[in-house]
């Protein structure tokens, strides 16, 4: 018997679990069940994670067909393209004969391995400033094990046909309601979100979370946009309930919201005082990291800088702080100094 988790009306979350310590985090997938339901995000796509989520969906439409209601559930949109949310599209349609919904700049992204690949490729003249020397060797090991991971342990899928393709800032029709597509940038350049102001629920995706906090890093997050996405999630008329891909549901979501939106602004200071404190001769990205965490090995640092160099560069797009290039090394400079 599988069970069921109905966090609000006709809405059922699919929980995926953890596997491989933190490296595979517990994942939501919410069924929006009734006469043309969907499936919002796309989750892991191992067989087994497939299998769970097509017998899961099958003991919904079992339970509406006990109650004498029709449910038909044929599409199927994720939230955005992390590896977490796309890799089941490709196994849930072909399981549950689902149509695949995605905006164009989605679709673009998950084509293919070697596409995706180039969009986490460093933009000119970044990649010094802030990456680690690794040696070759190093770096290849490196590249292999993440594969071998994100393949096996994820069962990342890509899908080069998607069936439908659809807008940000649109409208669509889920068991005769109207829900809103909005548009939440930030955490990542395609994130999108569903609203329906008359249930006051929005599935947020990765943009707000109850418990942990929403990872940032280059080259497709940014600050900037995700301030503002959070901004807006605060200012949605009527929201009182969020429901995120990782995480329970979230009832106090205005305060949840606005205690993020604190905690990166106090994490911008921290990195802007980081760097005032430097003066004139400025700061590494090196050093400026050891600050941050001091007595880290290099590993770790690696898995946490990504919100330290998004905000690097937020803080440069609004001039508080600037570089200083000597031809050996990038050194940042507070301008208020
Ligand atoms: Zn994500």
């Amino acid at each position: 018997m599988t069970d069921l988790h109905e966090v609000a009306d006709n809405i059922f979350v699919v929980r995926q679990k953890a596997g491989m310590g933190g490296i595979k985090p517990p994942m939501n997938i919410y069924v929006l069940a009734g006469h043309n339901g969907l499936i919002f995000d796309g989750g892991y796509g191992t067989r087994h994670d497939i299998q769970h989520a097509r017998k899961s969906i099958e003991a919904i439409q079992q339970r509406f067909e006990e109650q004498g209601k029709v449910c038909h559930i044929g599409r199927i949109l994720p939230s955005h393209t992390h590896p977490d949310h796309f890799s089941g599209l490709k196994g849930m349609r072909k399981e549950l004969g689902l149509s695949v919904l995605l905006t164009k700049k989605m679709a673009e992204r998950i084509t293919s391995a070697a596409i995706y690949r180039q969009s986490y490729a460093d933009p000119e003249g970044e990649q010094g400033v802030f990456s680690h020397r690794q040696s070759g060797l190093r770096k290849f090991m490196h590249q292999q094990l993440s594969r071998f991971y994100y393949n096996k342990i994820f069962g990342v899928t890509f899908l080069s046909n998607p069936d439908e393709l659809i807008e940000e800032e649109s409208k669509i029709d889920i068991n005769g309601e109207t829900w809103d597509i909005l548009s939440g940038h930030g955490h990542c350049d395609d994130h999108i979100m569903l609203y329906r102001q008359e249930a006051g629920i929005l599935l947020a995706g990765d943009n707000v979370l109850r418990s942990i906090t929403t990872w940032l890093g280059p080259p497709r997050s940014n600050l900037e946009d995700y301030i503002n996405t959070l901004e807006r999630i605060k200012k949605l008329p009527g929201l009182t309930r969020i429901l995120s891909a990782h995480g329970s549901p979230i009832e106090n979501p205005v305060e949840r919201v606005e205690e993020i939106i604190q905690y990166r602004h106090s994490r911008t200071e921290e990195i802007l005082n980081i760097v005032r404190a430097a003066g004139q001769k400025g700061i590494s990205f090196h050093r400026l990291l050891e600050t941050v965490y001091p007595g880290e090995g290099s590993m770790r640092r690696a898995l946490v800088e990504g919100w330290v160099i998004v905000t690097i560069q937020y803080l440069e797009e609004k001039v508080r702080i600037r570089r200083e290039d000597d031809g050996k090394t990038v050194r940042f400079v507070c301008t208020d100094g």
